[in-house]
């Protein structure tokens, strides 16, 4: 059995923001299923939203809660809309060089968002950020970042958390940790057609909801509108909402336009589908070209270069389209401080559901929420390690199932949204 102050079972970019916000003479041991960049973190093209400045702040808060049917927390929204400039500045001060227009940000704008307040650093977004903040871990004595280490369950007693159960190749171990926390990201894995990384398949979920630990809002799934159409069925390549932010538009088979390209995700989903399912097709266009060569080239180099590897030039061709999941607005209920109902166990992240996002999170804002809940989750973990009396915990070994895991969270998804039987992976 292994031992450390802090384990943090996610490399995304919520968990090793949690793990860079904790005090250096903590040890932190933050565990990956696979290799590092096998996270949806890894897969953000859009950017990351941020207040503009003082003005701007009731004007975001509204914008996240209008996208979000009026469903979100007001109390954690105000954090996330106030607290964003301090962790952008974090980012930026970390390493990360957003793209800029003169001397200022090129902010570009979203669905549903009033004004240009997204950064973004080309479409590799997620990618850069979490480079920066993997080599920044990589240079910290307290952090041992170990890849190909799979949570294979939460210890817990009495409502304590007291580690985890690993296990790595055939070898079985566990850890146990002053404080534990769950960075494990979404859920796509168990959707037959989705955008995110299929590694990343709501095991943190699913292993919180066998243990009693309180669930919030797992009807609440968000399918992108714009992923790109292939004769296959797993993971999908997305089209950043960005491009439709910049001006590109969505056209059905017979070259008309059907909806307002920036209205919130659900409604542009919605209104795909409609169009899908009247005129028999299996896609929708989004028509790009105007938008001209040398822009597209330098704006989305890699959604250029995808699409050229598929056979379409974004720059002459209209893209196909269909929506897939994307997204989980619900998870381990958490409170502003992103600790959980089980005591010494944090969820940050995708995992998590703080309430900001309501019924349908507004662009960008998942990064966002990633950082300021990491942050605040950080600065707790070290006021209650100052507080706990550590040896009193006694680990045993706990026996661990884990498709029974898997089949819990699908199992609670389908009793809260029957509707999504075919699209979910019910007998794998
Ligand atoms: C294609 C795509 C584009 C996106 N674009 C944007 C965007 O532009 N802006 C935005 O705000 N959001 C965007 N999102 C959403 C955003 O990227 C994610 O919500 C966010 O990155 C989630 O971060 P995370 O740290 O919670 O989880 P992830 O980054 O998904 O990381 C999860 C981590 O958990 C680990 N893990 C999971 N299960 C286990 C286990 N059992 N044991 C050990 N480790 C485990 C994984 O190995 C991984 O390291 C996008 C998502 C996708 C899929």
């Amino acid at each position: 059995m292994m031992h450390t102050d802090v384990v943090i079972v996610g490399g995304g970019i919520s968990g090793l923001y949690t793990a860079l916000n904790i005090q250096d003479n903590v040890k932190v041991l933050v565990i990956t299923k696979e290799e590092l960049s096998c996270c949806n973190s890894y897969l953000a093209q859009g950017g990351i939203s941020v207040a503009r400045d003082s003005n701007d702040i009731q004007r975001f808060i509204e914008d996240t809660c209008r996208a979000g049917g009026y469903n979100n927390s007001l109390e954690a929204v105000n954090i996330l809309v106030k607290e964003s400039r301090q962790n952008i500045n974090r980012l930026i001060q970390l390493g990360v060089k957003f793209d800029m227009d003169g001397n200022d940000f090129n902010y570009t704008k979203e669905g549903a968002h009033r004004i240009n307040r997204i950064l973004h650093c080309k479409d590799r977004t997620g990618e850069i950020i979490h480079g920066v903040l993997t080599s920044q871990c990589k240079s910290k004595k307290n952090i041992t970042l170990s890849e190909n280490v799979t949570m294979t369950d939460l210890i817990v007693k009495n409502n304590q958390c007291l580690g985890i159960q690993i296990k790595s190749g055939d070898v079985e171990d566990s850890v146990s940790a002053h404080i534990t926390v769950l960075a494990t990201g979404g859920v796509g894995g168990i959707f037959k057609s989705t955008t995110n990384n299929t590694a990343i398949k709501g095991e943190g979920m699913a292993i919180a909801l066998k243990h009693g630990i309180e669930m919030k809002d797992l009807d609440k799934i968000q399918f992108h509108p714009t992923a790109l159409y292939e004769n296959s069925e797993k993971q999908r390549f997305l089209i950043s909402e960005s491009v439709r932010g910049e001006g590109a538009i969505l056209i059905n088979n017979k070259g008309e336009r059907f909806i307002d390209e920036l209205k919130p995700r659900d409604v542009v989903t919605k209104a795909i589908d409609k169009e899908i399912k009247n005129n028999n097709s299996k896609y929708v266009y989004l028509d790009a070209r105007h938008l001209g060569k040398t822009f597209l080239i330098n704006r989305f180099p890699t959604i250029y270069k995808e699409c050229l590897n598929r056979g379409i030039d974004i720059t002459k061709d209209l893209i196909p389209i269909l929506p897939a999941q994307h997204y989980i607005m619900g998870g381990i209920k958490v409170d502003t401080k992103a600790t959980s109902s089980a005591n010494n166990l944090y969820a940050v992240g995708e995992v998590s559901c703080t309430g900001v996002h309501g019924n349908n999170r507004l662009a960008s804002n998942s990064l966002l929420e990633s950082l300021v809940f990491s942050h605040r989750a950080a600065i707790d973990i070290g006021i209650k390690l100052r507080k706990l009396n550590c040896d009193k915990y006694k680990i045993k070994k706990l026996s661990f199932n884990q498709s029974d895991n898997k089949d819990i969270l699908i199992n609670k998804i389908l009793s809260l949204r029957g509707d999504l039987k075919d699209e979910l992976y019910t007998n794998r």
